[in-house]
């Protein structure tokens, strides 16, 4: 009798003990590339905010653009059994044999913003449509320099995104869709001749690496003539090519900056904007990307089908993964408040 009493008793513990288990949030690994840039900030902590919202715990990292620290990173979270991973990639091709882990463990996998190449083992993505924002940079120049009239010729020079990032061939591309019929006609001319991503890519968007090369590019093209617009795709890119610029007279009355794009409404960016020195940059709302990142976390954990919008774009060499592509949105002075303090994701304060 005892003994059955016994049983029964360490019977009732393991139970509650596996009802206990089950109820314990999951935690939801989050890997991010770099806090170096504000953007990666925003997404990190809205990710945070609606897994929370939903039950979930976090583990957010960040790698500081080390590829072996995402690695790492991403490794130690699959060891401490993290139920899902979000990863918005350092280089998109090297993740193949850790997300072979990851799928072992049967962990499943959203890419968060870039898309992870050469691996089976990624569920879904979440991005902005990357095409659509060269195309809206290339626009920006087209309407500050007034190219469908404009006879030119006008110089122009061009910079890419880090070649490890699937999304700067997209920027590019997109960019050069709009800019190359303008260079065709030699309305837009490229002093340099410098042309294609493997002339113009920025290894990992770094700033001071434009910026070195943009004063390269003004000492040995342009000790006589002006240039009129930059294609930057990204603002910490723009930022390097503003102060390369001044270091050479730009930025005066009698000499006012050429058109400068670029791409994520940081604030040092927004900043230059409203001062007159940037001229654009492309505002990807970081709450909305966080959201459906979450929303697709949840479903496949819960065994649901994902919100998806876009099924034929990002092949990533081993098959086409299923993407949900949000809209992203032009900013200049005209229209920067309503972009971004009327819409929260800034305070006027924060842009003085
Ligand atoms: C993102 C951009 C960002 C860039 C540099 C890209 O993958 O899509 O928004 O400007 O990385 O961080």
């Amino acid at each position: 009798m005892k003994k059955a009493l016994m049983g029964f008793v360490a019977l009732a513990m393991a139970l509650s003990l596996v009802s206990v288990a089950s109820a314990a949030p999951k935690t939801i690994g989050i890997s991010m590339p770099t806090k170096s840039s504000a953007r990666w900030i925003a997404d990190g902590n809205g990710m945070v905010k609606e897994f929370e919202k939903l039950g979930y715990k976090t583990d957010l990292q960040y790698a500081e653009d080390v590829v072996e620290n995402q690695l790492a990173q991403i490794e130690n979270m699959i060891t401490k059994g993290d139920s899902a991973l979000v990863i918005a990639a350092i280089d998109g091709e090297s993740l193949s044999s850790v997300l072979q882990k990851a799928a072992d463990a049967k962990i499943p996998v959203i890419a968060y913003d870039r898309l992870i190449k050469k691996t089976a083992n990624v569920d879904y993505y979440a991005t902005f449509d990357n095409f659509k924002v060269g195309v809206i940079q290339a626009s920006q120049i087209e309407t500050a320099l007034k190219l469908k009239t404009a006879k030119g010729p006008l110089n122009i020079e061009l910079f890419g995104g880090s070649p490890d990032d699937n999304n700067a061939y997209f920027f590019y591309n997109g960019a050069m869709s709009v800019l190359q019929p303008y260079i065709d006609k030699k309305v837009l001319v490229v002093k340099s001749g410098q042309m294609g991503m493997d002339k113009v890519s920025t290894l990992r968007w770094d700033g001071a690496t434009a910026q070195a090369r943009m004063d390269n590019l003004l000492t040995k093209n342009y000790s006589k003539e002006k240039v009129a617009a930059v294609l930057s795709p990204y603002d910490g890119i723009s930022i390097g090519i503003l102060s390369s610029l001044k270091a050479v007279g730009y930025g005066t009355a009698s000499q006012p900056y050429p058109v400068v794009t670029g791409q994520d409404a940081e604030i040092p960016s927004v900043k230059s904007i409203i001062a007159g020195a940037q001229s654009y940059t492309v505002f990807k709302d970081t709450r909305e990307l966080a959201k459906v990142a979450v929303k697709m976390v949840d479903a496949v954990l819960n065994g649901k089908a994902a919100p998806v919008n876009d099924t034929k774009t990002y092949n990533n060499g081993v098959k086409t993964v299923p993407s949900y592509l949000l809209v992203p949105v032009s900013v200049d002075k005209s229209n920067y408040k309503a972009a971004l303090v009327d819409t929260g994701y800034y305070t006027a304060d924060q842009l003085k």
